[in-house]
């Protein structure tokens, strides 16, 4: 276990999405600081100062959506790295396989099956955790 503890930014517009997401952690991940952020423009800010160890990264936001987001976060020298996890309603075979290709981590569909997420969650941070 390293000395800091990790982050998680969640980039998500629906405050009832967000609400339910920061009692997911602090019942399944309460060792990780989650961060958020309503826009992907103050998630890219976020995400340049905090230094996420995993987005979450809601597709459907007004202003950037999460592929435009994704693609910023790939640009920017300080967070092209960061794992991202695209959330989303949309729940095709089409919507994922874009997702995949678009360099997303992985694609949670809502609403979120919580068991499932949170190993995801906590595997892509066990391999960030290694990295660091
Ligand atoms: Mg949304």
């Amino acid at each position: 276990m390293g000395e800091h503890m990790q982050k998680v930014l969640y980039v998500e517009d629906n405050p009832l999405n967000m609400a339910l997401m920061h009692h997911l952690f602090k019942k399944n991940l309460p060792f990780v600081m989650l961060l958020e952020a309503e826009t992907g423009e103050r998630g890219l800010e976020m995400a340049e100062r905090q230094r996420p160890d995993l987005i979450i990264l809601d597709i459907g936001l007004p202003g950037l959506n999460g592929y435009e987001t994704l693609a910023c976060l790939r640009r920017e020298e300080n967070t092209h790295q960061i794992p991202v996890l695209a959330i989303s309603a949309f729940a095709q075979l089409s919507d994922i396989a874009k997702a995949r290709q678009a360099g997303f981590a992985g694609y949670i569909t809502k609403p979120i099956r919580v068991r499932a997420f949170t190993e995801i969650v906590q595997g892509l941070l066990a391999e960030r955790e290694g990295q660091v």
